[in-house]
């Protein structure tokens, strides 16, 4: 589809449901795509972008980084505990917090440096046993939680069951979220990013419809 088509439909639909244009912002994932896919998308103008593993997102944005200005990078996968504080220094916003050791962690390094990325809380809303995510039942306890750490929260993360219908999940998200008073809602990627934006994301984490079928192969 390519960059400038996924906005154009975001903007589209946030039409169509009545938020307003720009309610939505895109986070291009760039994960696992080879570069020159990536220099082309930020020619373009993109400069929010996701990457799965913090290695990884070093490795390719070390150096980036300071050649583009404005760039915003997302943490999208699961945090390793031992790799928090390299997490927290290198991303603008982490998408994948899942458990109370990474909450304390996090906080303590709030207070250390005063400084604080976009922190979402991913939820496993299908309660599916091989995905990461705070069980639906337990998400007020850990953001109560958060709370009492004083660690400050932008949203709630989801990645819909493979085969469910992905609106089911949103709109359960957005309950969750609504009803700890959070106002961010990180969901809807290539197969399901319209159905998201209607159902009132704030962020949509798009990778393959922009750049096109990842590498098979993961990098190690
Ligand atoms: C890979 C990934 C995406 C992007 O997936 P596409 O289907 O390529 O759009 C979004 N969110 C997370 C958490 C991912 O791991």
């Amino acid at each position: 589809m390519g960059l400038s088509e996924i906005k154009a439909r975001i903007r589209a639909e946030e039409t169509r449901v009545g938020r307003p244009e720009g309610a939505t912002q895109l986070i291009a994932v760039s994960k696992m795509q080879p570069i020159d896919r990536v220099l082309a998308v930020l020619d373009q103008g993109q400069r929010v972008f996701g990457e799965n593993r913090v290695q990884e997102a070093q490795g390719r944005w070390g150096e980036l980084r300071d050649q583009y200005d404005g760039l915003e990078l997302h943490l999208l996968g699961p945090l390793q505990t031992n790799k928090v504080k390299q997490a927290f220094d290198f991303f603008d916003a982490i998408h994948s917090l899942d458990r109370e050791k990474l909450a304390r962690k996090l906080a303590d390094l709030v207070q250390e440096t005063g400084r604080c990325p976009q922190m979402f809380v991913q939820v496993n809303t299908g309660e599916e046993p091989q995905k990461a995510g705070v069980l639906p039942e337990a998400v007020d306890a850990f953001v109560g939680l958060c709370r009492d750490l004083d660690l400050p929260l932008t949203g709630l993360m989801c990645i819909p069951p493979v085969d469910e219908e992905p609106a089911l999940h949103f709109a359960f998200l957005r309950k969750l979220a609504e009803r700890n008073g959070l106002s961010g809602l990180s969901m809807g990627m290539s197969g399901d990013f319209e159905r998201a934006v209607a159902m009132g994301a704030t962020h949509v984490r798009v990778g393959s419809a922009i750049f096109g079928a990842r590498d098979v192969v993961p990098a190690p």
